[in-house]
């Protein structure tokens, strides 16, 4: 991967899938196609839009029937939110369930961080979501803070009705890394990874997941990878920074970020049941050289 120079763009190895870019932020507003198109041709070929609440999985898939070839999205209720889930919501969210794009439940879960929803509302909103992905037969896009014994306590009551589900973003300890892959789910990594101030606990824990539990993302526009050599003036993470991660994730397996990168997108494919991808030449040309540019950075 090439840093070129005076830029803060590295070019993917092998085309990338950033499972976890939230392009309905209003921080994009102004520039969500030239936000995409950046991405698309650094080599994020496939972005995941998260879904954080009925009106933004609604937003998330308008977007996606804009660039069918590049764009899916996840239906659900964040647990911030999860004092607006009503009797609508799960009628709401099986519709948007139903669309070809959307690839998964979620981005549900458990958050007693901050509480913004009281913790009652946040586990009848999420048993709710997990019923519809137990009925739709979709994976879960899942979220947690600070809640790992309750969160992990309802997944496994539910797993072997699950399909499949990635702890996105996932922050946590040791214990609670192993708990989720006890269950056989899957982790995704961002940009907290490469955070030299409080990523370094997940530094040291991030080679435990065996590569076919792996994927990785920028959770765009929050998170801007830490290890980036020259850092945006607005502090805007975006899905073309995803490289930067996929690099410090490297460094920590000790392995090429080449391989890297084809195992995680293997992952994603199967994991969201994405169609095959067929890549443009010009996406191809723009995909060089890769493992020799990595060596150079
Ligand atoms: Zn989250």
């Amino acid at each position: 991967m090439t840093a070129t120079e005076g830029n803060n763009l590295l070019q993917a190895p092998e085309p990338l899938t950033d499972i976890g870019v939230n392009l309905t932020s209003n921080r994009f507003d102004n520039c969500r196609n030239e936000i995409i198109e950046q991405a698309v041709s650094s080599g994020i070929t496939r972005m995941i839009l998260t879904g954080t609440s009925v009106k933004e999985s609604e937003a998330a898939s308008t977007l996606c029937q804009q660039y069918p070839e590049n764009l899916w999205f996840t239906a659900g209720v964040h647990p911030h939110d999860a004092s607006q889930f009503d009797k609508s919501t799960p009628a709401a969210l099986k519709d948007l369930a139903m669309e070809t794009a959307c690839v998964a439940i979620g981005e549900a879960g458990l958050d007693f961080n901050r509480n913004f929803s009281t913790s009652e509302q946040q586990i009848s909103a999420f048993e709710a979501q997990i019923e519809l992905a137990i009925e739709t037969g979709k994976p879960m896009f899942l979220h947690e803070r600070e809640a790992f014994e309750r969160q992990h306590e309802m997944l496994r009551y539910y797993r072997d009705q699950l399909k499949d589900a990635v702890i996105h973003c996932f922050t946590g300890d040791k214990k609670s890394l192993f708990g989720y892959l006890d269950l056989d789910l899957y982790i995704g990594i961002t940009g907290w990874v490469c955070d030299e101030r409080r990523g370094t606990e997940l530094q040291e824990l991030v080679h435990n997941i065996p590569l076919d539990r792996l994927m990785i993302e920028t959770d765009a526009p929050y998170l801007l990878p830490r290890n980036m050599t020259k850092k945006p003036k607005d502090r805007t993470n975006r899905p073309a920074f995803l490289p930067w991660i996929l690099l410090q994730i490297s460094q920590c397996y000790q392995k090429e970020a080449l391989e890297l990168a084809r195992r995680t997108r293997e992952n994603s494919a199967y994991f969201f049941n994405l169609p095959p991808e067929s890549l443009n030449d010009q996406t191809k040309e723009k995909i060089h050289d890769p493992v020799s540019d990595f060596y150079r950075l």
